[in-house]
């Protein structure tokens, strides 16, 4: 047993070793990044289901480290948590996001809405209000031009200072949204709770309804519940024909997937913003 235990000190040690290193270079990484502002944010379009207009955009963080490439968002933000590193992020986040889309809602004289995710642990931890507040001043979007995501796995932990941050978001006017629902199994009464706008169904739902019976009739339950509680209901993740079929059948409001259009640059999503439209 002695010896078995040494082998596997041995074998994992290196890989062990490596992982914090890869850990510690990207901390650095993104330290720097921040500093020298090289994140960037990619734009994915939102579209009206049944009209087929343009109605907005999620902002959607994208960084390229150095040495290591490409990092995911779900590598890098827990990472950004951990470190206290997504409060200036998200400071920076809101204020490029609005910022842009302030001037494409000029270019195009269109009221495009623009939509940012905020991490629940940001929220857990300190308070976004001021942080929103001054990207909108500083942008000149108007509020009811924001949406702002969280998901639904926040609202199980909701504390008081939650709460309050979620009504007094309210208060300034911006539409709130509740992301990946279906995933976090959260109970009626957080949705009766703490008010919001917009009701954003996961993509493992929308992506399964078309030929599995338990995502199928989950979609339509999730629909039937947002058209009883007056939320709008959004369909993400829609990659194909299909998917857009079931949406369509349960009265989805808008959508937003690989099928009409990736996440992209903001002068491409400016691009095809002013052609026509896909859906
Ligand atoms: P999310 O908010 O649920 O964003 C949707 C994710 O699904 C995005 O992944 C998007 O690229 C991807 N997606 C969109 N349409 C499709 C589709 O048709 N098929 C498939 N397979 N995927 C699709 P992404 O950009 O890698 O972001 C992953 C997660 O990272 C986001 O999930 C969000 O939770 C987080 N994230 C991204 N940007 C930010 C940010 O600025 N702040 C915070 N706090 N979180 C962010
Ligand atoms: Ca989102
Ligand atoms: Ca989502
Ligand atoms: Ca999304």
């Amino acid at each position: 047993a002695k010896e078995r235990g040494r082998n596997t000190y041995r074998f994992y040690t290196p890989a062990l070793n490596r992982a914090s290193e890869r850990r510690l270079q990207l901390e650095m990484g993104l330290r720097s990044a921040l500093e020298r502002r090289t994140l960037e944010l990619h734009y994915q379009p939102l579209y009206d289901l049944g009209a087929g207009d343009l109605v907005g955009a999620e902002a959607l963080l994208r960084w390229t480290h150095p040495v290591h490439g490409a990092v995911p968002p779900s590598e890098f933000i827990p990472l950004a948590e951990d470190t206290g590193l997504i409060v200036p992020m998200t400071a920076w986040v809101l204020e490029e996001a609005c910022t842009r889309m302030r001037e494409w809602q000029r270019v195009l004289g269109r009221d495009l809405r623009i939509s940012v995710n905020l991490s629940p642990r940001h929220l857990q931890a300190g308070s976004v209000v001021e942080m929103v507040r001054g990207a909108l001043v500083a942008s000149g979007l108007s509020a009811d031009s924001l949406e702002l995501e969280v998901t639904e796995r926040l609202l199980l932990s909701a504390d008081e200072a939650v709460s309050r941050q979620l009504e007094e978001l309210r208060e300034v006017g911006v539409r709130l949204a509740l992301d990946d629902f279906g995933t976090g199994y959260s109970a009626l009464s957080y949705l009766k709770r703490h008010r919001f706008d917009v009701l954003k169904i996961d993509q493992e739902f929308v992506q399964g309804a078309p030929s599995n019976a338990e995502d199928a009739s989950l979609t339509a339950a999730i629909a039937a519940m947002a058209r009883s509680l007056g939320l709008q209901l959004v369909g993400e993740g829609v990659e194909n024909e299909d998917q857009v079929g079931v949406l369509r059948s349960l009265g989805c409001d808008l959508v937003q997937g690989f099928h009409f259009g990736r996440p992209v640059p903001g002068a491409t999503f400016l691009a095809d913003a002013a052609g026509p439209n896909r859906t």
